[in-house]
C-alpha cells in the first residue's frame, strides 16, 4: 500500500468521524470549522462552533451581524483577528460573490483570514476538490515520516514539505478518498503523531517513517532557531565612603523592578560629572573592575562596574531613593543577583573599603 492508500484505511477504522463538523459539504460550515481549528483544540471548538451556528447560520446572516456581537460570540476562543475576519469574509463574500461561497481554491484564499492551507481544506471537505493541505499537525507528519531536516516556518524546509504534500496525494480517480486522506493526515496529526509522546506503535506509518527508524522521533521536526539574544550595556556605580556603599530602589517595574540596585549610569556618560549631578558627590576613580555579563530572557546585559571613591558631599548633596549601607547589611538586602557578585569580591578587600 502506498502512503495515501496506508493513511485512508487507517482513518476509515481508526480516524474521527463524528465531529460536529464531519459529513457536511456546507463551504460556510466547513470554512468556519477550520478557522475555529486554527491554533485551538477540537473540544474548545465543539460548543463554540455550534452556538456560532445557531446565532448565524448562514453567510448572510453573519455579513449582517454587527461585529461587536459576532465578537462577543467569539468570546473566549481567542485570536480575535479570526473572528474578525469571518466577519470581514462574509461581508465580501455577499458583495464580491453574490453571497454564494466561492468554489476556486484561489479566489477561497483571497478571503481574509484564510490562508493556503486553510482553502485548501475547505476545497476539499465542500467541493471534493484534489487540493493539498500543510498545517501545523501535516508538517510535523510529514517531517518525521520523511525524515525532513530544517525548521518547518522556514521558506525553504516549508517549499519541500508543500511539494512533498502535493506528491503524496492519492489518486483522482476514486471519488472521496481526498476527503478521506486529508481527514486522516488531520487525525494523526492530532490523535498518534502528537507533539510529544507520539503513539508509534498504533501509527500506519511506522514502517516506513524515518524518524522512528532512526530514532530521531523527538528531534523532527526540527525546532524554531533560536536568534541571538540582543547584547545590551551599562555601567553600575559602586559608590563606597566609610565602609558603606550607594543603593538605590529601582522603579517598581522593568528589570530588577522594586529592587535594591547600584546607580545605574549610561555607558556614554562621564562618572564624577554624573555623580555630581545626581548625588552632589564629588568622587575619585578606584582600580577598574572587569566587566560582568548578564543574561535575561530577551537580553544579554554587559556591566561595566565603576568603583568610585566618594571624597566630598556638595552642600546640595541628595540621596532621595538611595541609601547608604555597610557591606554586610547591603549584601543582605534585596538585591539582584549581578549586584550581588559585584559586592561580594568588594566585600572581601579591607583595601576597597
Ligand atoms: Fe509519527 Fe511515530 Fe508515525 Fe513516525 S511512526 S509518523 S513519528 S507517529
Amino acid at each position: 500500500m502506498n502512503f495515501a492508500a496506508k493513511l485512508i484505511r487507517w482513518q476509515q477504522l481508526h480516524g474521527r468521524h463524528n465531529l460536529p463538523w464531519q459529513n457536511t459539504r456546507d463551504p460556510y460550515a466547513v470554512w468556519l470549522s477550520e478557522i475555529m481549528l486554527q491554533q485551538t483544540q477540537v473540544a474548545t471548538v465543539v460548543p463554540y462552533y455550534l452556538r456560532f451556528l445557531q446565532c448565524y447560520p448562514d453567510i448572510d446572516s453573519l455579513a449582517l451581524a454587527p461585529l461587536d456581537e459576532v465578537l462577543a460570540l467569539w468570546s473566549g476562543l481567542g485570536y480575535y483577528a479570526r473572528g474578525r475576519n469571518l466577519h470581514q469574509a462574509a461581508q465580501m463574500i455577499v458583495s464580491q460573490h453574490g453571497g454564494e461561497f466561492p468554489r476556486d481554491v484561489a479566489a477561497i484564499q483571497q478571503l481574509p483570514g484564510i490562508g493556503r492551507s486553510t482553502a485548501a481544506a475547505i476545497a476539499v471537505f465542500a467541493y471534493g476538490e484534489h487540493c493539498a493541505i500543510l498545517d501545523g499537525n501535516v508538517k510535523r507528519v510529514f517531517a518525521r515520516c520523511f525524515g525532513i531536516d530544517g525548521y518547518p516556518g522556514e521558506k525553504n524546509t516549508e517549499t519541500l514539505l508543500w511539494h512533498k504534500a502535493e506528491q503524496l496525494l492519492p489518486k483522482k480517480e476514486t471519488k472521496g478518498e481526498i476527503e478521506t486522506y486529508t481527514q486522516a493526515l488531520m487525525d494523526l496529526g492530532a490523535t498518534v503523531c502528537t507533539r510529544s509522546k507520539p503513539q508509534c506503535t498504533a501509527c500506519p506509518l511506522q514502517t516506513d517513517c524515518i524518524a522512528f527508524k532512526e530514532r530521531r522521533v523527538d528531534q523532527l521536526p526540527t525546532p524554531k532557531p533560536r536568534k541571538p539574544l540582543p547584547q545590551k550595556e551599562t555601567v553600575l556605580l559602586l559608590l563606597l565612603q566609610h565602609g558603606e556603599i550607594l543603593l538605590e530602589k529601582r522603579p517598581p517595574t522593568g528589570i530588577w523592578g522594586g529592587l535594591w540596585c547600584l546607580p545605574e549610569m549610561p555607558l556614554a556618560e562621564n562618572a564624577a560629572a554624573y555623580c555630581m549631578r545626581q548625588f552632589g558627590l564629588k568622587v575619585q576613580p578606584l582600580p577598574e573592575l572587569p566587566p560582568l555579563d548578564h543574561s535575561f530572557t530577551h537580553f544579554k546585559l554587559r556591566i561595566h562596574p565603576r568603583p568610585l571613591q566618594v571624597v566630598a558631599h556638595t552642600p546640595a548633596a541628595r540621596q532621595n531613593g538611595a541609601i547608604w549601607l555597610a557591606f554586610e547589611d547591603a549584601l543582605g538586602a534585596a538585591i539582584p543577583t549581578p549586584v550581588r557578585r559585584l559586592l561580594l569580591p568588594l566585600n572581601n578587600n579591607k583595601n576597597v573599603k
